[in-house]
């Protein structure tokens, strides 16, 4: 049994990812920017790995930059724009692009009852605030819902306003071939089977503003520092590996999670599942339990063997927080009660099956008055 749920928080890693990552650092372990001839063949690699990136995604290598992470990309995007610089985020954005934000003219895009972003209020909003960037993510990380990124970067290219899109959650869950289309895209290896510490910004074509990182020349003087080949050269490896069974793991990985919701539904009343009208990442499930803190469930979930989290293990720390959750209107109580599962590529019905045992089990549990039987 395999009782790892919390798959949008990191993933294992990938064995192909692996094998890659080790193949790589044996082989190809120089310095990339240095001149003898095995430096020029890790700077091939490396530049093989970025075309091979671009191809999945939908855009041209050269608009590549590889980072140390999703929370780099984001910080380096909103380092570039000038203090005061009009922005658009929507209000469920990671922290990692809220908090970055700070400091810009931050206006906010409300979601809608289903936790999904307000498409339609994007036109007047640019036409009256004539923003320098719209920055909306492409799934959620807690409630799992996808965003409408794809009519957004429609929307903004027609008034030509960039458009950036984190699709830290998007990526190795649903096909990645058109995001290409967004001015800026962020990603995040550890999310899909590649390694801590690996990801990528894509900039529009030519855009070379990015200075966060400052140093050396590498990655086109848009990024300083060694480039770590062997974990770029994973995190492609786990994307190109998964990418072709996504459809297939969305058909499967989905119905496995509604029938999870069903047999919960039959146990405990009232279960909100937050988002659950809109569509949404088929590993993903945001619920407000009817009674009992989240940290309860979780630690005793925990000693039963089952991972899973409270909303977003990003929201400062603080346990219980959730961005989303509090964006639709939820009173603190209703905060407190919030859990979040995701489960990954390989979760069995076994394994969705007993974790639905295990909420009854620590739910008899709790009503005992916490002792374990
Ligand atoms: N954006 C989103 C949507 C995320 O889910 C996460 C990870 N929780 C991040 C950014 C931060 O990613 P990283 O760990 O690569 O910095």
């Amino acid at each position: 049994m395999n009782g790892y749920f919390d798959h949008n928080a990191t993933t294992t890693l990938h064995h192909a990812a692996r094998d890659a990552w080790l193949r790589a650092s044996e082989k190809h372990w120089h310095n990339p920017s240095s001149l003898y001839r095995d430096a020029g063949l890790a700077s091939q690699q490396l530049e093989s790995a970025r075309e091979r990136l671009g191809t999945l995604i939908g855009a041209d290598a050269e608009r590549i930059v590889f980072t140390s992470g999703a929370t780099e990309s984001n910080n380096a995007l909103f380092a570039s724009l000038p203090a005061g610089a009009v922005v658009v985020i929507s209000a469920i954005e990671h922290p990692s692009v809220r908090e970055a934000a700070r400091g810009r003219n931050v206006v906010e895009l409300p979601v809608n009852a289903a936790g999904v972003v307000a498409a339609d209020e994007l036109q007047q909003l640019i036409t009256a605030k004539r923003p320098a960037l719209v920055s909306v993510m492409a799934a959620n990380n807690e409630s799992g819902a996808l965003q409408p990124w794809h009519e957004m970067a429609a929307v903004c290219r027609e008034h030509g306003v960039l458009f950036h899109t984190d699709a830290a959650q998007w990526l190795g869950k649903l096909d990645a071939a058109n995001l290409g289309e967004c001015d800026f895209i962020t990603g995040s290896a550890h999310k899909f089977g590649g390694s801590k510490g690996c990801g990528f910004l894509v900039l529009p074509q030519e855009d070379s503003r990015l200075g966060f990182i400052r140093g050396g020349p590498q990655e086109h003087g848009r990024r300083a520092g060694t480039e770590n080949y062997p974990a770029i050269e994973a995190m492609v490896t786990a994307l190109e590996t998964i990418t072709p069974r996504l459809s297939e793991t969305e058909h499967t990985q989905s119905n496995l999670r509604d029938a999870f919701i069903e047999a919960m539904r039959a146990r405990f009343n009232p279960l909100r599942v937050i988002s659950e009208s809109a569509p949404r990442l088929w590993n993903t499930v945001l619920m407000v339990m009817p009674e009992h803190d989240n940290l309860k469930w979780l630690t005793r979930l925990s000693r039963r063997g089952f991972s899973i989290s409270t909303g977003s293990a990003c929201s400062s720390g603080k346990e219980g927080s959730s961005v989303v959750v509090t964006a639709l209107g939820a009173s603190a109580e209703e905060l407190k009660r919030v859990v979040r599962i995701s489960s990954g590529w390989d979760t069995t019905a076994a394994d969705w099956q007993a974790l639905a045992v295990a909420f009854v089990e620590v739910f008899e549990e709790l009503n005992r008055g916490g002792r374990p039987q």
